[in-house]
């Protein structure tokens, strides 16, 4: 048998008895949206990011674009203002700001760490910028000292995209505390995987939590009343109640996640194959674990082979997709070339000892093709 990419249902198998119980308790119960579960979540998560608001919504796109929203609402962003954003990220990230009449700015990454290069950042900055979009990619803190820095120098807004951080941390605090406000998704697949789609915004800032609440559910604050041209943003109760079951296991998970990225980084030596680069373990969740090889392809295919499955994070950069061909005149050599090689072997809280090993195994029997 293959060692899957990443089986979903061994990582919820472990859990199968605590969420069919909560599944229960929200059939029972006969509410299904916007109730205690919701609440109590918010509050749960809430107090594990360390900030004082997090605000359920339907997905982690819906979080980033939610964020920006508020803040037009606010007064903070005016339709054109810039946002600094790392050019190798997923798309979501630049569809956040572009549906919000806001210009997304790309900005090469640190090709050691994937995340944002803070000088190149600081040489984006126009008259236009408000906003630094950080994406804490594959798992990985972004360079949030130099980044909140450059903010504070600038006067511009630390948004951070956590949709792959649940769990690192940069000393005491967490990630979704690192700026003025952050989104997360709970899409199975992230450390903090819900049953379905879900996503987050948390924050320290009262207004901003106030202008999401109430866009997430019509503009809302008060029924039938309608204070902004929200939308249908909400997270349900029944991946409330599952999102509640997973919180409490994350630092587990996120821990495992950790033993297996050693495991790679201890036993896979290969003259071709590049290791992540790690600042600091606790500054890293391990949502992927991306290697980088000049013969990506040839490598895939050889670990396909030996029974690994392995997946491209990602295939083409948004401004190579043709969405954005308004971007495609740009010219962004690391983030192309990262593009090219980067792989991502099998990750996940569930692999077992033979898994990693086979992984190992297979990425060291590797012959380069001449
Ligand atoms: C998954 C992801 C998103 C979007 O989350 P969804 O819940 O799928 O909408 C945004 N940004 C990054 C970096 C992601 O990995």
């Amino acid at each position: 048998m293959d060692v899957p990419f990443l089986s979903l249902r061994d990582v919820n198998a472990r859990y199968a008895d605590e969420l069919k119980a909560a599944a229960a308790r929200v059939i029972d119960s006969g509410w299904y949206v916007m109730g205690e579960e919701l609440g109590a979540f918010e509050r749960e998560f809430a107090a594990y990011c360390g900030v004082a608001h997090a605000v359920g919504v339907g997905n982690g796109l819906d979080a980033l674009s939610l964020i920006l929203r508020g803040y037009k609402e606010l007064g903070a962003l005016r339709d054109g203002d810039e946002v600094i954003v790392p050019a190798n990220t997923f798309i979501a990230t630049l569809l956040a700001i572009t549906a919000n009449q806001l210009v997304p700015v790309l900005v090469e990454p640190d090709a050691d760490t994937f995340n944002l290069d803070p000088e190149r950042v600081e040489s984006a900055i126009g008259p236009r910028t408000r906003a630094l979009m950080p994406v804490h990619l594959y798992g990985q803190l972004a360079d949030m000292d130099a980044l909140s820095a450059i903010a504070q120098r600038h006067g511009l807004l630390v948004i951070e995209d956590a949709a792959q951080a649940h769990g690192a941390s940069l000393g005491e605090r967490r990630a979704g505390a690192l700026g003025d406000a952050a989104g997360f998704s709970f899409f199975p697949a992230k450390n903090l995987g819900a049953l379905g789609d879900g996503g987050a915004v948390v924050t320290r800032n009262p207004e901003l939590a106030a202008r999401v609440l109430a866009l997430r559910n019509y503009g809302s604050e008060v029924k039938y009343q309608h204070l902004y041209q929200g939308c249908n943003s909400r997270l349900d109760e029944i991946q409330a109640a599952m999102l509640r079951v997973k919180l409490a296991h994350l630092d587990h998970e996120v821990a495992m996640r950790r033993q297996v990225a050693r495991h790679y980084r201890e036993g896979i030596r290969h003259a071709h194959i590049v290791l992540p680069q790690v600042a600091d373990e606790s500054r890293h969740a391990w949502h992927l674990f991306v290697v980088r090889c000049g013969a990506r392809d040839a490598l895939q295919q050889h670990l396909r082979a030996h029974g690994v499955q392995s997946q491209v994070h990602y295939p083409v950069p948004p401004h190579r997709q043709p969405a954005y061909a308004s971007l495609s005149g740009l010219q962004l050599p690391i983030t192309e070339q990262l593009h090219d090689e980067v792989l991502s072997l099998p990750m996940g809280p569930a692999m077992n000892e033979e898994a990693i090993r086979r992984v190992i195994d297979a990425c060291n029997a590797f012959e380069r093709a001449p």
